[in-house]
């Protein structure tokens, strides 16, 4: 068995993922964990997947019935708008995007041209100028249909995906100029068991596979970088108003290794 990002020999390990009922497999080159059989999750993500991660709960609904942006969305706007080089010009397309919360924070700064959000489950569709549903896995989309797009975007979405290699060529077939993602970091121990066991993630990321993986199709690195937000973290409760200050003095996130989340931003030739 082989490393879906290096192709070096997989060793299995002992972490069985409990929602594929599948051992993860280790790859020591990469630094990586992968499922290496593809599950059938369609009655999963029907069923279970947003009560248990409660996307489409009533605070959820409420937040975007008010267009709210929480710290976490803010944060990575900033990033994008650091090294994405984004304008009012720009066509969006995010994959998962479940209501749009990305969307609420772009439209207010930068009011972007067209911001399609690829979304299966149609309970997450709202009706907003330049905002556009796509109520299909990216996988079954007709990439000749979505038109001209120059920023692809999702979070934690890559590591749901079975087959990553074909993914990113589907991505590149659109010709976007940038791709931005967010994954788990699992350098972070907590995260990387979490990852492994408890979450229907097929791949489990270091920095170094990242690399890898993305050179290997020819996406070139404008910015990799680990990050540990300060005002949001699943697995430490912070004070409403500590969240609040640091919100307002723009030292939200910090970068650091052993952080809990890893995110890029690449261009595409
Ligand atoms: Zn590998």
């Amino acid at each position: 068995m082989n490393c879906p990002v290096c192709e070096s020999k997989l060793e299995i390990t002992e972490y069985r993922n409990k929602i594929f009922d599948e051992l993860n497999y280790y790859c020591k080159t990469c630094e990586s964990y992968h499922i290496v059989k593809e599950v059938d999750t369609s009655k999963y993500y029907a069923e279970e997947y947003h009560r248990k991660f409660s996307y489409n709960n009533f605070f959820s609904k409420l937040i975007n019935k008010l267009s709210l942006v929480s710290n976490r969305t803010a944060g990575r706007f900033d990033f994008l708008n650091k090294y994405g080089n984004i304008s009012q010009n720009s066509n969006f397309l995010e994959i998962g995007g479940t209501f749009g919360e990305f969307f609420n924070i772009a439209r207010k700064k930068i009011h972007p041209k067209l911001y399609t959000i690829v979304e299966p489950d149609k309970k997450f569709n709202r009706k907003h100028k330049n905002l556009k549903f796509e109520n299909k896995l990216f996988e079954d989309i007709d990439i000749h249909e979505l038109g001209r797009v120059d920023v692809i975007q999702m979070f934690h979405v890559f590591e749901h995906i079975f087959d990553i290699n074909n993914f990113l060529e589907r991505l590149k077939a659109l010709q976007p100029s940038k791709f931005y993602f967010e994954v788990p970091n699992c350098a972070n121990e907590k995260v990387k068991i979490e990852s492994l066991i408890n979450n229907p993630h097929y791949h489990h990321f270091s920095k170094k596979s990242l690399e890898i993986l993305f050179s290997k199709h020819q996406f070139e690195q404008i910015k990799l970088e680990i990050i540990e937000p300060q005002s949001y973290n699943p697995y430490k409760k912070i004070g409403f108003f500590k969240r609040y200050m640091l919100r307002f003095s723009g030292a939200d996130e910090i970068a650091d290794e052993s952080g809990i989340y890893l995110r890029g931003i690449y261009s595409i030739k």
